[in-house]
């Protein structure tokens, strides 16, 4: 494995989502206040609460059920056992979920990695940090500037390539992006990258109009590797909640999207939203973002997610 995410100076899990836990337990508390069993209107008041910190209805439902089931099960539950409930059944609902999603160095060369999502969720952040890792990681990273439709979003994704160390391919506003995935691979390919990331832009105006432009690059990207892109890199802001769960829809009926990335979980309390976005989507969430340095790009691995969510609440 590449270890593209061992240094310690990075922001700890438990700062990024601090305000999701804060106001989780804060809510918590509120519902079980002068309650001492764990009843139907404890399971109402936490049902209420799941859905507000962003989970999402589907998986409220799913993790409240469990919950329900466990109750009728072991008839007295004292609201003091809540949390270890609460944490033991989200748990369970994950239990059959994906390893933690390491970065192989068994991987194609060049791999080949096309970022997509609505414009302002932090693609281009995520792209230069990404960059950042896998060239102190010893690869070497070409990044190419398919968001033609802003000058500024060209300049933005240079000078992240200046700081990570990685060559910039750009062509210019207005340029077609499916061209500069082109001339991307093609230099890729020339000076033998190993690993190449595409930016795009994330116009979401009409679906077909999306599927059709992301269609074409990557076509074009087949032209010169047939099995491109290995990676298809959903980015989707978690700050706004239940509204990435909307975006990860519409773009995984656009195409095939192979993983994704939520980031801006350091300024909001709407992290509950991964929990539903894990259970929803068949694609894994392979990154987090919980910050703007280049160093607050996180691997995401749900178990801890949970355990850490939890952590310092159970005695
Ligand atoms: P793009 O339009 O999808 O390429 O989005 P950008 O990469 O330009 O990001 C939009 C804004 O979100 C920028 O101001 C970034 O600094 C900010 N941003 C991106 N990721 C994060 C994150 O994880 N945490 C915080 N706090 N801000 C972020
Ligand atoms: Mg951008």
């Amino acid at each position: 494995m590449l270890s593209l995410f061992s240094r310690s100076s990075q922001k700890s899990l438990e700062q990024g989502i601090a305000k999701t836990k804060q106001s989780f337990w804060a809510q918590i508390g509120k519902a079980i206040a002068g309650k001492s069993q764990v009843d139907d209107v404890v399971l109402d008041a936490l049902e209420e609460l799941l859905i507000a910190a962003d989970v999402g209805v589907e998986t409220t439902v799913k993790i409240i059920e469990r919950l329900e089931q466990r109750v009728a099960r072991d008839k007295y539950l004292s609201t003091k056992e809540l949390d270890q409930l609460l944490k033991e059944e989200i748990t369970g609902l994950f239990a059959g979920a994906d390893a933690p999603s390491g970065i192989d160095d068994d991987l194609p060369v060049p791999y080949i990695i096309l970022v997509v999502g609505v414009n302002g969720v932090g693609k281009t952040t995520t792209i230069g940090k990404l960059a950042a890792r896998y060239q102190q990681a010893g690869q070497r990273v070409i990044l190419g500037a398919a968001d033609t439709f802003r000058a500024a979003a060209v300049a933005q994704l240079q000078q992240w390539g200046q700081r990570a160390g990685a060559v910039v391919v750009a062509c210019g506003k207005h340029t077609d992006p499916a061209a500069v995935a082109h001339e991307t691979v093609q230099e890729g390919l020339r000076v033998k990258a190993d690993v190449i990331i595409i930016d795009t832009a994330g116009r979401l105006h009409t679906k077909v109009h999306l599927m059709q432009e992301l269609a074409k690059i990557k076509r074009t990207i087949q032209k010169l590797m047939p099995e491109a892109p290995h990676e298809v890199l959903l980015v989707l802001d978690g700050s706004t909640g239940q509204n990435a769960l909307v975006q990860a829809e519409a773009f995984t009926q656009a195409t095939a999207v192979t993983a994704l990335a939520i980031t801006k979980l350091d300024g909001t309390a709407k992290g509950g939203v991964v929990l539903g976005i894990a259970d929803q989507f068949q694609v894994p969430v392979k990154y987090i973002g919980v910050g703007e340095g280049v160093e607050d790009l996180q691997a995401f691995d749900l178990h801890t997610f949970v355990e850490t969510l939890f952590a310092g609440r159970l005695a």
